[in-house]
């Protein structure tokens, strides 16, 4: 078997996010690296973002931890616009800030998706190891003459960083008789505009992530550094107000003027940008094995993609680069050893936050309206203010922390529980017993448990 020492050469497919980061780490630790990437060098050409694809995303701390330990983060920081919190705009167009955190560090950052991969890619090749191919679409893999395809390309170790369409993911699987799963989410996503205000400011709130939760559906905005926003409509494939259904300028016009009254005199472009831009599909992948013996692995979306609910798909890919990293340390273990133990580390934490994804969908569309989510937030954060490095609102361990998905995950359904006890009949916090609270805590929630 042949192993990291005596391997120096990395194939990478994609350089999307996780694959422009993956090769800076190995670079790091002396491997050359090819990236293979469908997409032209945006260096070379027009800078039109791909279609479907969000043109900004929310960076958080398990992402920022990633890209700390490779010294890109002190080049993203001018980059980056905190939002401290979620503003909730209702169908009266009133407006309610509801802060992510407890501590004014507890932020997270909206970045241009665009920026951030061309920050990698240039980081990645100015290690000397690393060279992008561009515009080079991967097919399929020969795993007896160890080639990609079609482009026959040879390959020591291949990784697949090629999101959750993956090419290399299909070859993995069939080779292995391997399990895949794709679970539709049923709502889809269409990208749409609000521009800068004249001069270039922020017609709204610069510092927050814009919600309009109505139930079944949502409409949600985050910052761009030019003043504009990137706004995304949430929305059921099918039904009475469903993307099937908004097939006409003035259907949309009338599910704006019903649900996101406030929204429409932002934006001058809507209707144009609604027929214009694709609808986005959303979907759950798990899939297992995600490694062929010594050949290959798929890592990022292409092995566990997520609804992008709770602004993690990046954060944990960046995470999964890091883990990887981590599994390298000993220069003699094999691949087929080093892949085994990449998959064991990480699958809980995937497959957890992939649900807690999927429940954070239901809490920004719907029950972020209710009185008892900020009851239960406001005593979270009393409780955390009680209990530091014990009590920790799940949200804040997702966000703010690197406890793994699953511990978060475990630790926030105990917490659940107490919160709802502890709520029962409370309208205030001021109402809830908190010498219950402390001796709830010490009974149920240990020591957190770390990676
Ligand atoms: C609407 C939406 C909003 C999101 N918001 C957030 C957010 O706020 N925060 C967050 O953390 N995550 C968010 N995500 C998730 C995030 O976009 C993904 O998790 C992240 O892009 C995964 O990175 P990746 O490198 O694994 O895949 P990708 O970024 O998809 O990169 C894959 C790369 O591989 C290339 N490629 C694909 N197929 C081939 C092939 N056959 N041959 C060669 N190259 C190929 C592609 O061109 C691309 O460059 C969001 C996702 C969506 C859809």
């Amino acid at each position: 078997m042949k192993t990291p020492r005596s391997t120096p050469e990395i194939t990478l497919v994609g350089a999307g996010l996780a694959g422009s980061l993956l090769a800076i780490f190995l670079a790091r630790r002396g491997h050359r690296v090819t990236l293979l990437e469908r997409r032209p060098d945006p260096r070379k050409g027009s800078l039109t973002p791909q279609a479907g694809r969000s043109i900004n995303l929310a960076l958080a701390n398990r992402g920022i931890a990633a890209l700390e330990e490779v010294g890109v983060m002190e080049h993203l920081r001018s980059s980056l616009i905190p939002m401290a919190g979620r503003m909730l705009h209702d169908e009266e167009g009133r407006l309610k800030l509801v802060p992510y955190g407890n501590k004014p560090h507890e932020v997270i950052y909206s970045v241009s998706r665009a920026d951030l991969n061309a920050l990698l890619r240039d980081a990645a090749e100015a290690t000397g190891c690393v060279s992008i191919r561009f515009g080079e679409t991967v097919t399929g893999v020969d795993f007896a003459r160890r080639r990609v395809l079609p482009q026959n390309t040879r390959y020591e170790v291949l990784i697949g960083t090629d999101g959750s369409a993956s090419a290399i993911r299909a070859a993995v699987l069939d080779r292995t008789g391997g399990r895949f799963d794709e679970e539709p989410l049923g709502h889809g996503y269409k990208e749409l505009t609000i521009p800068a205000a004249d001069g270039g400011g922020f017609r709204m709130e610069k510092n927050a992530l814009h919600i309009w939760p109505r139930g079944e559906y949502m409409l949600i905005a985050l910052p761009n550094i030019d003043g504009s926003f990137t706004v995304t409509l949430f929305l059921p494939n099918r039904g009475d107000e469903s993307f099937e259904a908004l097939t006409t300028p003035e259907a949309v016009r009338g599910l704006f003027e019903r649900r996101f009254a406030d929204a429409i005199p932002l934006m001058p472009q809507l209707v144009e940008d609604f027929f214009g831009n694709p609808t986005g599909h959303l979907e759950t992948i798990r899939c297992a094995p995600w490694s062929f013996e010594d050949h290959a692995l798929v890592l990022g979306d292409a092995a566990h993609a997520i609804v992008p609910f709770h602004g993690q798909g990046m954060n944990a890919a960046f995470e999964d680069c890091s883990a990887f990293d981590l599994c390298l340390e000993n220069p003699d273990r094999p691949w087929n050893e080093i892949f085994a133990d990449f998959e064991k580390r990480r699958r809980p934490n995937t497959d957890a936050i992939a649900d807690m994804a999927l429940e954070n969908y239901v809490e920004m569309r719907s029950t972020v309206r209710e009185p008892k989510f900020q009851l239960k937030k406001d005593l979270s954060f009393r409780l955390e203010e009680r209990h530091p490095g014990r009590f920790i609102p799940r949200y804040s361990m997702v966000m703010f922390h690197t406890i793994p998905y699953a511990e978060a995950k475990r630790r926030g359904a105990i917490q659940e529980v107490i919160l709802d006890e502890l709520t029962s009949g409370a309208a205030t916090v001021d109402e809830v017993d908190l010498a219950r609270a402390d001796r709830l805590i010490a009974e149920r929630l240990g020591t957190i448990a770390g990676p």
